[in-house]
């Protein structure tokens, strides 16, 4: 069990390069390049951006045969430049792309709703012999599997809810249950195949929709004793306020579930920006403590000092201490009581006058709100929790 979320589902650890995934591992960040894969120098400089805004593996699309054999160019200048984080290869619709994309990335990214050419699905939509469907399936899948195998490369089953297809459709409908049996059969046939380096993914727009897939797969994976980690993401999320929310109702319900071993926060922006907010969402869930944590109370009647500014001051002063939380609260009549498990806690206690606490003991008492700030960052030094910026 991970010692930061007790209820994560179990899963099991999928090498991606140097980067393991699942199981035990921090739930991964993930992000997705949005240049021309054929344009090596953006490509590079954007991937390099992302890293060092914190992403963890990097997902670039291979859309032809040309920006697949460019992705070596892409993948070498990040190594001569140090920058080893793992890539991987976003395949749209061709086997013969992934094929040569998996002797490149350290993982391919597949969509079963598109991966098969369309005889398959013909094939398929004949619900009375599936079984010649998967054994065609089979037959596409196998070389992808065994190139896979030799270099070590994993394989994320990646559904689309806009992707399905025909056959999935006709055997499911548009439902919860047809997009995770559209990984599920992938799976399986992989498995047949004695290849376990899988992670799944099941995205849609309409967060019910994606959630509702997510736990039925999650479900069906325990069922069949299977335990691939999941990649979790809200596809066209939007930009600003409301993608976040969006990702934050996604992402954040399943993973307070304990579903999810890597996320993605799509945003319409540069990808970089979606790295904080996928570590926001993280730490919102108590899945990954990556800063401080701030509890602090919307204030009422009861404030008597500058509560926002006290608040805006200490965030300034102490985001970097991972790990701890600190409360910020009004009044003593509730504040102390609502601040639960804060390690440290500044409350209101009368006009301009601020306690500090230490956990639930009050230690300072009646500082003016003007020297109160400096007061509670001795009382964190004194206390052996601080850490001085620059050394982290
Ligand atoms: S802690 Fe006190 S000041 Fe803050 S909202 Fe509750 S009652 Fe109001």
């Amino acid at each position: 069990m991970s010692s930061e979320n007790p209820y994560r589902f179990q899963t099991r650890v999928v090498n991606i390069g140097h980067v393991p995934l699942g199981g035990d591992n921090p739930v991964r960040v993930q992000s997705m390049t949005n240049t021309d894969t054929l344009d090596t120098r953006s490509t590079v400089s954007q991937a390099i951006r992302m890293i060092e805004a914190g992403c963890e593996y990097v997902r670039i699309a291979v859309p032809y045969m040309k920006e697949t054999e460019n992705l070596r160019e892409i993948k070498n200048a990040l190594r001569r430049q140090g920058y080893k984080t793992p890539i991987i290869a976003d395949v749209h619709f061709k086997a013969e792309i992934a094929e040569v994309a998996s002797t490149i990335a350290e993982k391919v990214r597949i969509n079963p709703g598109n991966y098969l050419p369309k005889r398959v699905t013909r094939h398929a939509s004949h619900a009375n012999d599936p079984g010649v469907a998967l054994e065609l399936i089979s037959d596409r899948l196998s070389p992808l599997l065994k190139i896979c195998r030799e270099h070590g490369t994993a394989i994320r089953i990646g559904v689309n809810h806009g992707s399905l297809s025909e056959r999935i459709m006709n055997l499911y409908g548009d439902t919860p249950l047809g997009m995770a049996e559209s990984a599920l059969e992938f799976a399986r046939i992989c498995e047949s195949h004695s290849f376990h380096d899988l992670v799944f993914s099941i995205k849609a727009s309409n967060i019910r929709m994606m959630i509702a897939a997510n736990r039925l797969l999650a479900e069906k994976m325990h069922e069949a004793g299977m335990n691939y980690p999941i990649h979790l993401g809200v596809t066209e999320a939007g930009a600003g306020e409301d993608g976040r929310i969006k990702s934050a109702i996604g992402i954040g319900s399943l993973l307070a579930d304990g579903i999810g071993d890597t996320i993605r926060v799509s945003l319409t922006e540069d990808p970089e920006a979606e790295i904080p907010a996928a570590y926001s969402i993280l730490q919102s869930a108590g899945v990954r403590i990556t800063k401080t944590e701030f509890i602090a109370c919307p204030s009422c009647g009861r404030t008597q000092y500058n509560i926002q500014e006290a608040l805006k001051n200490i965030q300034s002063k102490t985001s970097h201490l991972k790990g701890l939380k600190i409360a910020v609260m009004g009044c003593v009549v509730n504040g102390p009581g609502e601040m639960a498990d804060a390690h440290y806690g500044f409350v209101g206690a009368g006009s301009g006058k601020i306690h500090l606490y230490k956990g639930q003991k009050l230690v300072r008492k009646n500082i003016d709100e003007s020297l109160a700030v400096e007061a509670m960052i001795e009382l964190i030094r004194e206390s052996g929790d601080w850490v001085d910026e620059a050394t982290i």
